[in-house]
């Protein structure tokens, strides 16, 4: 479903991606852990298009660009739309409702009919436990509700692909399992997810593998068992002890 080959980003003079190939199968739930800085937020960000890669291939589902040539904008945007992305701070517009900004997308995005995309969104907020919060602006929900219309959101444009950024690590403590709850029910429905993460035990219950990133690199790639029981790399060792 995804194929990720010999992606570089470059920030000037700072080479962030150094090089990544990664292929994920349908359905597949892949949480990436790594030190701060090790550019996982970048790799999640390129699969969006939110960074323009300065070279290497990414195919999603049906769409591919190579950026080591120019890639035209219709491209970008296909490529876009394969994936839709959970943020560490939500990210809601202020200023509309949870309905309001869960149909905003499809609509614009996706010219979707106001009325489908009504139905769509009530739809995503009932089934990520905000039955009763459709007509509620951001700042009237806590943390935890507010990042479960982030995922109904991003749910909302259909994407191929979930790309989850620390979607966590922004809550108070006893807000985080609700929203880890929610996730963990879209990896059960069969949803193609990509999960940075800081959270070790969901990685251990929910991911079929984890990658270990350091310097813009993939370290290391097992199951979540092999991973945290026997890391093969010295670094990936080093970097489990300092956080487990
Ligand atoms: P991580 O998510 O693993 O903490 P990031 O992908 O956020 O790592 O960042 C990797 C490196 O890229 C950091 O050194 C960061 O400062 C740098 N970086 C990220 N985004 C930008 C940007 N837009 N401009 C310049 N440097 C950036």
């Amino acid at each position: 479903m995804i194929s990720i080959n010999g992606l570089h980003k470059q920030f000037g003079d700072l080479e962030v991606l150094k090089g990544i190939d990664l292929q994920v199968n349908k359905g597949q739930v892949i949480v990436v852990i790594g030190p701060s800085g090790s550019g996982k937020t970048t790799l999640l960000r390129c699969l969006n298009i939110l960074e323009v890669p300065t070279s290497g291939s990414i195919k999603i589902d049906d769409q591919t660009a190579d950026f080591s040539k120019a890639v035209g904008k219709r491209k970008v945007d296909l490529l876009r739309r394969q994936s839709a992305m959970v943020f560490q701070h939500y990210n809601l517009f202020p200023h509309m409702t949870a309905l309001q900004n869960v149909m905003e997308g499809p609509i614009i995005v996706k010219k979707t009919p106001k009325a489908e995309a009504l139905k769509k969104a009530q739809e995503l907020l009932n089934k990520v436990g905000l039955g009763d919060k459709h007509d509620f602006f951001p700042h009237q929900l806590s943390g935890g509700q507010q990042q479960r219309v982030g995922i109904a959101r991003a749910l909302a444009l259909e994407p191929k692909v979930m790309l989850f950024d620390e979607p966590t690590s922004a809550l108070d403590p006893e807000l985080v399992g609700e929203v880890l709850q929610v996730m963990k029910d879209l990896a059960g429905e069969g949803i193609t997810m990509i999960v940075v993460t800081h959270e070790m035990r969901f990685a251990k219950d929910v991911a079929d593998e984890v990658i270990f990133m350091d310097q813009g690199k993939i370290i290391e790639r097992s199951n979540p068992s092999d991973m945290f029981t026997q890391p093969k790399e010295e670094r990936t060792r080093q970097f489990l002890n300092l956080i487990q």
